[in-house]
């Protein structure tokens, strides 16, 4: 089948939102295990973008008119029809990210679940509530309400291509945004399919959501296509550029970036559990989670039997294509070179590294890494310093937790983290101190699946918020409105006032503040 031809076909499924005769260049995504071809897109250039954008904007005004019960019955119409089709989409993931089937699932799964939050609590976070007008106008009324924004851009990673999207879309979608999606140019299959999703769960407010493929330039051009708001997800990097494009017409951004997430051990930690869950924080994905723990501080108490349980558990894990594979190949093959790197450097300072026991010899695919712990790694090196991105674990002895919570929060980067402690106390004391947007007790990633909570980073991970109520009102400006009830007879706001006016204010004043000391 020529690249044309299967463009047609992806076209087809996405039922108009991504239009081929908007220009004449195309890419392809490929499966990152076998090199075939998912899908041929269309590659967007400006003027395509901004056509699409002005589609989305006349749809906007539709979409904000059907009020909170009419976008919530959408969005719930949309939750329905993913999770009928969800191992369709499961297994689109899996043939264009790489990651295992069921992992596609779980992915998927938490976006759906964020979808059904955010349509069933948009009315009580955003919609119109009077709040305590106060003293000093105590004659008035007074309204606060969030409004939409009009279009929302949206440009997405690969590595979660349903999941992280979905946290902005969905919110976007709910608060009553149109939303213009530009996925990874290696996931623009997904990205395709969540639109034609759209497209066919929502056929009367269809141009809602749209999808533009392409590059950089693509996104670029998204930013620079007077959208409302921009939220981006991907590197910081990448971040700073787009933030400077977006300066270029005051364009506001939310900046989701990554991460080079620590779990900190402490001496009472159930040792066993949180060796379990670094593993799968590190290595599941491939270690491609921007919210994946890349470092542990394990106090020197628990030090050896953490490090016996981890690269025991490590040992077993089998990268693959298969079902019964642990995790997947890179989805880029240049950040195979980046983990390598970082590997490299990591023993060449000292360090001792640990591999599983899976041969890279035995994979045709050199995309395939083996899982590998990095031992007492300086915490100058690349492996600590820089997101690394792959199947790997450094893991650090420290005196005690203080030591731990030092270490963990000197990174420049800070989105997630956890921390394992039996104490309840202890355990929420270090989460509160972790320099970070989010930290999981005694878990890991847990707070990515509680869709009240807001998910970003401080630092290089970024700034603004999805998922959650905070998620909610990033894609909406607050409207604040007065309304007189009744008049004074003295109005203090007005060149008619009495010359006593002012004086009688400053003695309330001293009445009602000045006792405060
Ligand atoms: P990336 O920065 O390379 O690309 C992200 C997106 O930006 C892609 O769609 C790309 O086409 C687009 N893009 C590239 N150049 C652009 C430009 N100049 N202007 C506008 N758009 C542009 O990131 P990636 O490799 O796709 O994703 C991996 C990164 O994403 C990691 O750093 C990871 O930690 C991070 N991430 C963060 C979160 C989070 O929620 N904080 C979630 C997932 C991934």
């Amino acid at each position: 089948m020529s690249l044309v031809d299967q463009m047609d076909t992806v076209t087809d499924a996405s039922a108009g939102t991504v239009d081929r005769h908007a220009t004449t260049d195309t890419f392809a995504s490929t499966n990152p295990a076998s090199g075939a071809v998912v899908g041929v897109f269309p590659l967007h250039d400006a003027e395509a973008v901004r056509q699409t954008v002005e589609r989305a904007r006349g749809a906007s005004e539709r979409w904000a008119a059907l009020g909170f019960d009419g976008r919530a019955k959408r969005l719930a119409a949309y939750r329905g029809y993913l999770a009928r089709r969800l191992n369709e989409l499961a297994d689109l993931v899996h043939r264009e990210n790489g990651k295992p089937h069921a992992d596609a699932i779980l992915e998927i799964s938490l976006a759906i679940d964020h979808v059904a939050w955010a349509g069933g609590h948009a009315r009580k976070t955003l919609g119109p509530r009077k709040v305590h007008a106060g003293m000093l106008a105590a004659n008035h009324a007074a309204y606060l309400e969030y409004q939409p924004l009009g279009v929302v851009g949206v440009i997405g990673p690969w590595n979660y291509p349903v999941f992280t999207p979905m946290g902005s879309l969905a919110y976007a979608l709910a608060a009553g945004n149109a939303v213009v999606f530009k996925p990874s140019e290696h996931t623009a299959a997904v990205g395709a399919w969540l639109a034609a999703a759209w497209r066919a769960a929502v056929p009367d407010a269809a141009d809602a959501f749209q999808v533009v493929t392409g590059y950089g330039e693509t996104g670029a051009a998204l930013c620079r296509a007077g959208v409302g708001k921009l939220a981006f997800t991907g590197s910081a990097a990448t971040g700073k550029k787009v933030m400077a494009t977006c300066a270029e017409n005051l364009t506001p951004v939310l900046l989701e970036l990554g991460g080079k997430d620590a779990m900190i051990v402490d001496d009472d930690a159930d040792v066993a559990a949180a060796a379990d869950a670094a593993v799968w924080g590190a290595m599941s994905n491939g270690g491609q989670t921007c919210i994946g723990i890349e470092r542990v501080y394990a106090t020197s108490a628990v030090y050896d039997q953490f490090v016996a349980e981890v690269t025991e558990q490590v040992r077993t894990l089998r990268p693959g294509s298969d079902g019964e594979a642990s995790y997947g190949p890179m989805t880029m093959a240049s950040q195979v070179d980046v983990v390598q790197r970082h590997l490299e450097d990591a023993a060449g300072s000292g360090a001792r590294l640990v591999h599983g026991d899976a041969d890279p010899g035995l994979f045709r695919n050199q995309n395939y890494l083996v899982p590998t712990v990095v031992l007492d790694a300086p915490e100058t090196s690349a492996a600590v310093r820089e997101e690394t991105f792959g199947p790997t674990l450094t893991i650090t002895k420290v005196r005690d937790a203080e030591e731990a919570l030092e270490k963990a929060n000197a990174s420049a980067y800070g989105l997630g983290g956890a921390v394992f402690s039996r104490s309840k106390a202890r355990g929420m004391d270090l989460a509160r101190r972790m320099r970070s947007g989010m930290t999981s007790v005694n878990s890991v990633l847990t707070f990515a699946s509680v869709p009240a909570l807001p998910f970003g980073g401080v630092g290089d991970s970024g700034f603004g918020r999805i998922h959650g109520e905070d998620g909610l009102k990033e894609f909406t400006r607050a409207k604040a409105i007065t309304r007189q009830r009744v008049a004074l007879p003295v109005n203090l706001m007005s060149f008619g006032r009495p010359p006593s006016a002012a004086d009688a204010l400053a003695r309330v004043m001293g009445m009602v503040h000045g006792r405060h000391r």
